[in-house]
């Protein structure tokens, strides 16, 4: 793999990501990072977002990971914030430099194990829907304690809204996670996508993960990128 280039994608990814910080001004955001969702897009949507100034991309499967980087560590971060099994942090070790969903005690032995001093941010389940993951609120707190004790780098929590409701849906579960992150001390408070990001910028969120407002309608997920 090499730096790869489609000049037409560079544009509209630029054009598009200066929308999306002007929503993000507009809601009243000012130090907010832009986190670009590239799962299931062609490793091109990643270096557009890299040359239009992000630093680092959101990923959610494994599989898919280690195809589009081939091995090789890109000149931006990649940041993991799917479901995460412990039996697929071997394979992201070398190219993962965020876990954005840790969220259980197995996944922290693991990465302190394979990863030791990894960044990481503790997923905070705030819709009770199945197939998001996160650790229930209440149990944030012991969990970034055993997090920490494991050497891990814990940077922040990271949650994700619901999907039926519309975006003030989100509003509570988002304002109780920057409530914890405030309590805790933590920097990063990952959360808002396309769908509900001015709520979660109100709410207090330092970095917004957004994949369609910036790269359009996402390909499936097929069973092969997981
Ligand atoms: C896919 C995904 C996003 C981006 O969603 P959009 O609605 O396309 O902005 C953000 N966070 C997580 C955890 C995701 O899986």
């Amino acid at each position: 793999m090499s730096e790869t280039c489609n000049p037409d994608l560079d544009l509209l990814v630029a054009a598009r990501l200066a929308e999306l910080r002007e929503r993000i001004t507009a809601a009243g955001g000012r130090e907010v990072t832009v986190l670009p969702v590239t799962k299931t897009f062609p490793v091109e949507a990643c270096w557009a977002a890299y040359r239009a100034g992000c630093t680092a991309v959101g990923e959610n499967y494994a599989q898919e990971v280690v195809a589009k980087f081939d091995g090789t560590p890109p000149p931006f971060g990649i940041h993991f914030i799917g479901q995460l099994q412990t039996n697929k942090v071997r394979m992201l070790a070398p190219l993962v430099s965020v876990y954005e969903t840790v969220d259980r005690p197995s996944l922290v032995r693991e990465l302190a194990k394979r990863v030791p001093g990894a960044q990481v941010l503790v997923q905070v389940d705030t819709t009770g829907e199945p197939g998001k993951g996160g650790c229930p609120i209440d149990d944030a707190a012991q969990l970034v304690d055993g997090a920490l004790e494991a050497g891990l780098r814990v940077r922040g929590l990271m949650t994700v809204g619901p999907t039926e409701g519309g975006a003030e849906a989100a509003r509570p579960g988002f304002r109780a996670v920057r409530a914890l992150l405030d309590r805790l001390g933590l920097e990063v408070c990952s959360m808002g996508m396309t769908a509900d990001l001015e709520v979660a910028v109100q709410e207090g969120a330092t970095q917004v993960r957004v994949g369609s407002a910036l790269f359009g309608r996402r390909p499936p997920a097929t069973a092969s990128v997981r």
